[in-house]
């Protein structure tokens, strides 16, 4: 009888063990679990390349953009100035955010970019890598950015219109804002892939518009152009920062 009361009281002790353990087991499983871990894992995975002249990109991309797209967890966001950083993630990203008009002189670098876009990857082109910038890669131009930019006005106010209100990337944007920024005079190559213009800019007694906001139409890639981002009026403008957060949603597919 002795013996059988050892056994039970033994046998109840290692059950509370095995409890314990799975207890811990599934306690500790939880923790991958979280939402914030989860929301990590389905965090937009996204490079902004800045650097180059006229523009202070640490200021207005490295720290604004990256604040403004990190928020809510919607995108993982990284910042270089160093272009040589480019092609080691390009394989591990969803989307490129070029802003940068520095050179990117590394052939093999120019050619990921293209396989990049061709691959059905998401790309942003943002104001100053709107411009003409390379001489030696018309192919950047014509194929990611289906044309660009050559001069704009003076910094100073103007008007921007959504003209296509239905599209993803000008979800919650107001239908008209004004803004300070430069007016890049951006034209669409004839022979390139054309774009679809999704907001443009206007200024009081100037009949010419141009376009701020555009789809290129890439047969693989979703890429927006973003004439807009000179300085603070911009970055700071939550208009801007829906523009910024629904492009990189919508070029990343997600
Ligand atoms: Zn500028």
């Amino acid at each position: 009888m002795k013996s059988n009361v050892a056994f039970i009281r033994q046998l109840l002790g290692k059950i509370m063990l095995t409890t314990l353990v799975i207890l811990a087991l599934f306690l500790g499983g939880c923790t991958v679990q979280t939402p914030a871990n989860a929301q990590k894992k389905s965090a937009i995975r996204t490079l902004i390349v800045g650097g180059g002249s006229s523009h202070n990109f640490d200021k207005w991309y490295k720290e604004v953009d990256v604040a403004t797209l990190e928020k809510d967890g919607l995108a993982a966001v990284r910042y270089t100035s160093d272009v040589s950083e480019i092609l080691p993630q390009l394989a591990n990203l969803d989307v490129l955010i070029l802003t940068n008009n520095q050179p990117m002189e590394d052939p093999e670098l120019r050619k990921a970019i293209i396989a990049f876009a061709a691959e059905g990857k998401g790309l942003i082109l943002a104001h100053a890598a709107l411009w003409y910038n390379w001489k030696d890669w018309p192919e950047y131009n014509l194929y990611l950015a289906g044309g660009g930019s050559r001069g704009h006005d003076k910094y100073g106010a103007f008007d921007v219109t959504v003209t296509d209100t239905k599209h993803p990337v000008t979800r919650d944007v107001p239908e008209k804002f004004n803004l300070s920024d430069e007016r890049y005079y951006y034209k669409a190559d004839a022979n390139g892939p054309g774009i679809k213009i999704l907001a443009s800019s206007s200024v009081q007694g100037n009949e010419v518009v141009y376009p701020s906001v555009f789809v290129i139409n890439h047969p693989k890639a979703r890429i927006v152009g973003l004439a807009l981002g000179h300085d603070s009026a911009s970055h700071d403008l939550s208009a801007y920062q829906a523009l910024l957060r629904n492009a990189v949603k919508w070029v990343s597919r997600k």
